[in-house]
């Protein structure tokens, strides 16, 4: 089997409003599958549908590795390993980056090591400070990274990692990204992005476009050139 996620015909809203309109798509194994988009086109909508956030889906199915997982809740497709990476982090009163990041690693038995993630987003002096609280944009985004490795995802759908953040930041993401490719017995990741700049380090292997919470077309590595070029509204023959 290759698929590793299907999502078939999947409608989506944010209170009474239809966000995501009948997307279809497919991540295979080995595969960086982008995301791309303006503000406002669903992306984040669409990943939190994705990973069981309750009251988006409206209609369709969402298959991880071969079992329909539509109607689980969001704890147990992270324990399967669907892992969301979000867009903008909350802030969680009273507990550190530290011990999120091992309790994230204790509750999905990864056998990740907190002062290993720490060393490889560059997040050693965060470790203490409160999660979500006065961090900003590059060390929040190195942080969310750093609790998604821990979480030890088979397939993690990385929201925005790129955006609010200086190139050394960039770079250091990148590398976490490229460590969950690596450490995923599937090889895959989900990369979301309206700047396309983090596709400098992490290549993605499949592109699609999101606008007006509709996705398609999605082509090769060259549609997100295509789309960097000439913006989102493109032809594509
Ligand atoms: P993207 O991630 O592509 O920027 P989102 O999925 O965040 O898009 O948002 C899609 C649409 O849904 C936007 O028009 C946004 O205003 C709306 N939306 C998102 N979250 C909420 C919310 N909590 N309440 C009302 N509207 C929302
Ligand atoms: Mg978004």
């Amino acid at each position: 089997m290759t698929e590793v996620l299907t999502v078939e015909d999947l409608t989506a809203r944010v209170d009474e409003e239809l966000i995501v309109h009948r997307v279809n798509f497919l991540v295979s194994k080995e595969e960086t599958l982008y995301i791309v988009g303006p503000n406002g086109a669903g992306k984040s909508t669409l990943l939190k549908a994705v990973v069981g956030y309750p009251g988006i889906i409206v209609e369709g199915r969402v298959i991880f590795m071969g079992e329909d997982v539509t109607g689980s809740p969001i704890d147990e497709r992270a324990r399967k390993g669907l892992i969301l990476s979000h867009q903008f982090i909350p802030r969680i009163d009273g507990v550190t980056v530290g011990e999120l990041i091992e309790m994230v690693a204790r509750v999905s038995g990864s056998g990740v090591s907190t002062e290993e993630v720490a060393e490889l987003l560059e997040i050693r002096h965060l470790l203490g400070r409160e999660f979500g609280k006065g961090l900003s944009g590059g060390e929040m985004k190195r942080v969310e990274v750093a609790v998604t490795l821990a979480a030890g995802p088979k397939l993690a759908l990385i929201d925005e990692p790129d955006s609010g953040v200086d190139v050394e930041s960039a770079l250091v993401i990148a590398e976490g990204i490229r460590e969950m490719i690596r450490r995923s017995p599937v090889g895959s990741v989900v990369v979301v992005t309206h700047t396309g700049f983090i596709s400098k380090y992490v290549p993605p292997t499949r592109v699609c476009i999101m606008m007006s919470g509709v996705l398609g077309p999605c082509s090769g590595p060259e549609l997100l050139d295509k789309v960097l070029a000439e913006g989102f509204r493109i032809e594509v023959a």
